[in-house]
């Protein structure tokens, strides 16, 4: 079915496994995406071989996960993560399985998955093992719970999250029986870690139709236990492929409060120094960007900004041309480029270094930047003569 290289790798390795006399399938999330023709990022191998036996059958392994019997084995093609077949647990805090037990049959392994279209394996001959229903789902493009929704949940809370965010990122519904024990299981995300709450809202802001997930996770109520607000009317038209710009969306429908509100998802600080940019930004578009606001912020940011007064159809006046343009048009790129320094201005002004070393060669560079000043020594220190060191 799929004839790119990951699945290549993946299907060398399985040979491999079979050669040696164990059974192994490609499951999970590439199988799903190649019946939906989306590109596979991962191609996961699962197998009845025993971690210790994955490893004796290849060269090359490292031990990713092995308490829950994933090896990473690498062939000359690549790196492919194999997991044994395994049963979960019970599990006790709503998260991870108190233990995993390895088991030699697929279907028990199938059985522990989320969703039926994530429990759907398929052999090197192409023939597939669905026992839930999954191919079946992925053609009504219906998130289903494997087995006992409230059950599931009430294992692993993130469940429900990631019902949510699958539903965003392939445009899904949610089965009626998934929603109801969403909503009844809702207060559970509560135990989940938030990098890993904010793990699946990442993948979430990519989505195709965001607007419809979060509208589901208003729906369910899952969004009531979550930090800030969600606000799935104001994600209408909503799509990006940086997960950054979700985030400084999201920030900006918060409020004041928002960084704090980042910052309880754990956000990173290059994420936070990102958002807080196109907020800034988009704060100064009320009355109009000048070459400042070129010159000091990144293309992406501005375009961010501007994508955002569009959505929510933020009355002000939009720049006349593409940034990159107006960015190109701009004398200097960065402060690096000015012709002048301190030293320059200490050594012209005869005076001490002091704060106003800085604040001047800020005026000198606010000046080039607006086609005020030539960036050219002979000018600015004409220029200084003129508007600095005659006064005193
Ligand atoms: P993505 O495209 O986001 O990677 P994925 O389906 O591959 O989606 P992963 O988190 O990579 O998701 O997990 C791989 C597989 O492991 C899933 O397809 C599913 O079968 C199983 N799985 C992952 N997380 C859970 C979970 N919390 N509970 C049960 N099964 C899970
Ligand atoms: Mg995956």
């Amino acid at each position: 079915m799929q004839n790119n290289k990951e699945w290549q790798t993946a299907y060398s390795v399985i040979e491999q496994l079979e050669q040696a006399g164990f059974e192994a399938v490609i499951v999970g999330g590439a199988v799903r995406d190649a019946l939906l023709n989306r590109p596979a990022h991962d191609v996961d191998v699962a197998t009845n071989a025993l971690p210790e036996e994955v490893k004796l059958v290849f060269q090359r392994t490292v031990d990713i996960g092995i308490q829950h019997g994933t090896v990473l084995v690498i062939v000359p093609a690549g790196p492919v993560e194999v997991t044994t077949y395994r049963t979960d647990g019970e599990y006790t805090d709503h998260r991870r399985p108190d233990k995993v037990q390895f088991v030699r049959s697929l279907q028990d392994d199938l059985q522990r998955r989320d969703f039926t279209m994530n429990a759907i394996a398929m052999r090197r001959d192409g023939t597939f093992v669905d026992f839930y229903g999954g191919r079946q789902d992925i053609d009504l493009r219906i998130i289903r719970a494997v087995g006992d929704a409230q059950k599931r949940f009430a294992e692993d809370a993130l469940r429900m999250l990631r019902a949510i965010r699958f539903s965003a990122q392939l445009d899904f519904t949610i089965a009626e029986d998934t929603l109801i024990a969403i909503q009844n299981r809702a207060a559970d995300i509560a135990f989940i870690a938030k990098e890993r709450i904010k793990a699946e809202l990442d993948k979430l802001w990519l989505g195709t139709t965001v607007f419809r997930g979060l509208q589901k996770l208003e729906e369910s109520g899952l969004a009531d236990y979550l930090p800030g607000s969600f606000q799935a009317d104001r994600w209408y038209e909503f799509q990006t492929v940086d997960k950054h710009v979700g985030w400084a969306y999201f920030a900006l429908l918060q409020g004041a409060n928002w960084q704090e509100i980042l910052r309880d998802y754990r956000i990173s600080n290059k994420e936070m120094a990102f958002v807080k940019s196109v907020l800034t930004a988009y704060e100064a578009l009320k009355s109009g960007w000048t070459n400042t606001h070129y010159f000091t912020y990144k293309e992406q940011e501005l375009e961010a900004a501007i994508y955002f007064a569009k959505l929510l159809q933020f009355d002000v006046r939009l720049p006349s041309e593409p940034i990159y343009v107006l960015q190109d048009k701009l004398p200097i790129r960065q402060k690096q480029d000015m012709v002048v320094n301190g030293a320059n201005l200490l050594k012209w002004s005869g005076k001490k270094g002091g704060p106003w070393v800085k604040e001047v060669l800020e005026d000198i560079l606010e000046a080039i930047i607006h086609n005020e000043l030539a960036n050219d020594q002979q000018q600015i220190k004409n220029w200084l003569d003129h508007n600095y060191f005659h006064e005193t």
